[in-house]
């Protein structure tokens, strides 16, 4: 059985096939600037030359249906018709608080997600757009919508309830959501595979560092708290999003710095997090080059960002009455020894010790704590893709 993921951007859109009898990618590709001149299709199998689609694409609509003419394609696809797909698995940003697990797609859903589009204005829109596409193109396959916000709805309410009045909660959906579950939920699951335990004896910490960023408790198998909150700007510093400041400081840069609140939006999302302290790159390779030279703006930016993932660990372990397994994921997680030594340095009073030598591993699941450590100390690398299909087959 085949099942097609769909993770759908403004003007880009990311696909895999995956054929589930062995958990094996079929195919898996990218759709860049949709909507934009200079669209293009690049279709990534095993073992073949990337095929590449370049043609006008106005809209998802287009963009799908090139994907699927690219999938059956006669020399450089992989299954012979569209009857081939069993199911299509939507990556959605927000389910609110409606959805605690992945859903089946039909008219409701797509009403209820519609309502959620004020709580990710950004986000849902253009998943939204790509599910009402595939629908249209393949209006027999059934469909399911996987929130990155789900997992997280096991959070007990003074995790999520922010100490704004009620009302703000009770009238706006003002509280906490958190995102990344999906990788959350992912690489926690392995985690306790590896580990040969049940997720439900386990206090686990998942450190998810790429570009965006965010750190979940995860206890007997449920997420207890996470670090983003109403939107992904809570929690760790990021690429460019400055995650935790005193919210006062947005009433400051709108009194007295005379920013719209449009602006203060694009500062604090954009222009700030590793890039607005380094102000070399956004990207933590560039940062760790420039601050390996000596740039000590880019090494203070690179600080900033351990140490608020130290305190988050300190504090996780704190909430759940100890830490059993630490878990590393994502661009930076799994691919930065740098990162992972400075992130566990100081915390050996909660029994955290890294071996370095293990430590050296990039891009593959490893345990890398000593023999000694009390804390399990995992690399695990993410597939929210996989978490996607495995969702979507549990429910056709
Ligand atoms: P996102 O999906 O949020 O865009 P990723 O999970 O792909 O992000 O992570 C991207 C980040 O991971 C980038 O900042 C990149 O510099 C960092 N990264 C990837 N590989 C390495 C590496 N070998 N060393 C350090 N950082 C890395």
């Amino acid at each position: 059985m085949k099942i097609l993921v769909i993770n759908c951007g403004s003007s880009s859109l990311k696909y895999q096939l995956i054929d589930m009898s062995h958990e094996e990618v079929v195919a898996k590709g990218l759709v860049e600037r949709i909507g934009i001149e200079g669209s293009m299709l690049t279709q990534k199998v095993e073992g073949r030359e990337k095929y590449i689609i370049q043609k006008p694409m106005n809209n998802h609509q287009d963009a799908i249906k090139t994907v699927l003419d690219a999938l059956v394609d006669e020399s450089n696809g992989v299954i012979a018709s569209l009857s081939d797909i069993s199911a299509v698995g939507h990556r959605v940003v927000h389910g609110g608080e409606k959805y605690a697990e992945s859903v089946l797609i039909d008219d409701t859903v797509m009403q209820a997600l519609d309502e959620c589009v004020k709580l990710a204005p950004l986000h849902n829109p253009p998943n939204i757009t790509g599910i009402k596409a595939c629908r249209n193109l393949m209006p027999e396959v059934p469909m399911v919508a996987v929130f990155d916000t789900a997992f997280h709805q096991t959070m007990p309410t003074e995790a999520f309830v922010y100490a704004l009045p009620y009302e703000y909660y009770e009238k706006h959906g003002i509280r906490r959501y958190g995102f990344h579950g999906t990788s959350h939920k992912y690489v926690s699951s392995v985690a306790a595979n590896m580990l040969g335990q049940d997720i439900k004896d386990l206090k686990i910490i998942t450190c998810h560092l790429g570009n965006g960023a965010s750190l979940t408790a995860i206890k007997n198998g449920k997420s207890i708290d996470t670090s983003m909150g109403f939107t992904p700007l809570e929690g760790l510093v990021m690429g460019t999003r400055c995650g935790d400041v005193d919210p006062a400081v947005v009433t400051f840069m709108v009194k007295q710095l005379g920013l719209s609140a449009a602006e203060v939006d694009n500062v604090m999302n954009k222009e700030s997090g590793i890039l607005g302290v380094s102000g070399v790159s956004s990207d933590f390779r560039d940062v760790e080059g420039a601050a390996a030279s000596g740039d000590k703006r880019a090494q203070l930016a690179l600080n900033i960002f351990y140490y608020r993932v130290r305190k988050y660990i300190g504090s996780y372990a704190a909430a759940m009455g100890g830490v059993d397994c630490i878990v590393f994921t994502a661009g930076l997680g799994e691919n930065s020894p740098e990162t992972r030594e400075a992130v566990c340095e100081g915390l050996e009073f909660l029994g955290i010790k890294v071996d370095k030598a293990k430590n050296k591993v990039r891009g593959k699941s490893e345990l890398i704590s000593t023999s000694d450590s009390t804390v399990k100390v995992l690399v695990i690398p993410t597939d929210e893709e996989m978490m996607i299909a495995r969702d979507t087959l549990s429910l056709i």
